[in-house]
C-alpha cells in the first residue's frame, strides 16, 4: 500500500450555522502534486486552514502520515513538515533575496532537526541551492523591495522550501502574474513536486492544465470530483457548478 502525506475523514467545519467544509473526505500519496480547484466560497482556503492549524474541524479528522492533527498548535503542525504559502507574498522587502532566504533557513537550522524531526544533512537547503531552485541568482543581492510580483512570489517559494517541508500547501500562486511569470512558477512547482507531496490551490485553468495530474473539485464544501484536468472539465457537474447553474 502506498503510503498517505494526508488522509482528511469526514471533515465539517461550522461557522455559526453555516458548514465552509461539509464532511469532505480527501486522500494524497506521499509525493503526489495536487491541484485543488473551485469556485469562490468552495472552501479551499478553509481546506488549507485546517490542515495548518489555523481552523479546527468541528467534526471529522485530519491524518498527516497517519498522525492526527487534531488540536496541534499551528507552530507544531508546521514543525513537523507542512509549509505554507500565502496569497500574498510575506517577504522581508528592505532585506535583499539571499538575506530574506539566510534568515529562514538559520532560523530553521538548529530548531527542526534537534527537536522536532531528524532532517537529513543533504535535506539541509543552502542558500545557493534555493536561488537556483527559484531562478533568483542573478538577485540575490538585490533587496526584495526591487522585485517584482512574480519574483516576491518566487522568493516566498524558496523561503517556504528553506523550512524542509514534506507536504507544501500553495494558494493561488500566480494570481495577478503576467503569463510568463505564470508558467515560471509552474516549472518551479513541477521541481518541487519531484522531492516534496504539493497541493496547490488555484483559479488560472491555463495554469492547472500546465501542472496538474490529478485534480479535486471542491463545491459548497465538499469533493464535487477527482481525476484529470480533462476528466474534471467534462464532467457536468463541475460544468454546472462553474456556469453557475443551480439544479
Ligand atoms: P474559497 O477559498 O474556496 O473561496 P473559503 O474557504 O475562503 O472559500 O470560504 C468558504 C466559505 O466559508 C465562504 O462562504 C466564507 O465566507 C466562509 N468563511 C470562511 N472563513 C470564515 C469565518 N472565519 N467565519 C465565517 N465564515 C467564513
Ligand atoms: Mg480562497
Amino acid at each position: 500500500m502506498v503510503e498517505k502525506i494526508l488522509e482528511i475523514q469526514n471533515l465539517t467545519v461550522s461557522f455559526d450555522d453555516f458548514k465552509a467544509l461539509n464532511n469532505l473526505n480527501f486522500s494524497m500519496d506521499i509525493g503526489e502534486l495536487r491541484v485543488i480547484i473551485g469556485p469562490n466560497g468552495a472552501g479551499k482556503t478553509t481546506f488549507l486552514d485546517v490542515i495548518t492549524g489555523k481552523v479546527q474541524p468541528t467534526t471529522g479528522k485530519v491524518l498527516f502520515k497517519g498522525k492526527s492533527l487534531t488540536k496541534m498548535p499551528e507552530n507544531k503542525i508546521a514543525s513537523i513538515g507542512i509549509g505554507r504559502k500565502f496569497q500574498t507574498p510575506r517577504v522581508y522587502l528592505n532585506l535583499t533575496v539571499r538575506e530574506n532566504l539566510d534568515l529562514i533557513i538559520n532560523r530553521h537550522k538548529g530548531i527542526i532537526p534537534t527537536l522536532f524531526r531528524k532532517v537529513p544533512v543533504a535535506e539541509v537547503r543552502s542558500v545557493a541551492g534555493l536561488l537556483e531552485i527559484i531562478g533568483l541568482i542573478g538577485k540575490a543581492n538585490i533587496k526584495a523591495a526591487f522585485l517584482s510580483h512574480g519574483e516576491k512570489q518566487r522568493l516566498e517559494i524558496g523561503m517556504l522550501v528553506a523550512q524542509s517541508p514534506d507536504l507544501l500547501l500553495i494558494d493561488e500562486p500566480v494570481a495577478g502574474l503576467t503569463d510568463e511569470e505564470t508558467e515560471n512558477i509552474g516549472s518551479i512547482l513541477l521541481n518541487l513536486a519531484a522531492s516534496h507531496s504539493v497541493i496547490v490551490i488555484e483559479h488560472d485553468m491555463e495554469f492547472v492544465r500546465q501542472i496538474a495530474k490529478k485534480v479535486t473539485v471542491l463545491h459548497q464544501g465538499s469533493v464535487l470530483c477527482e481525476g484529470t484536468m480533462d476528466e474534471v472539465q467534462n464532467d457536468p457537474r463541475v460544468i454546472e457548478v462553474y456556469l453557475g447553474i443551480s439544479d
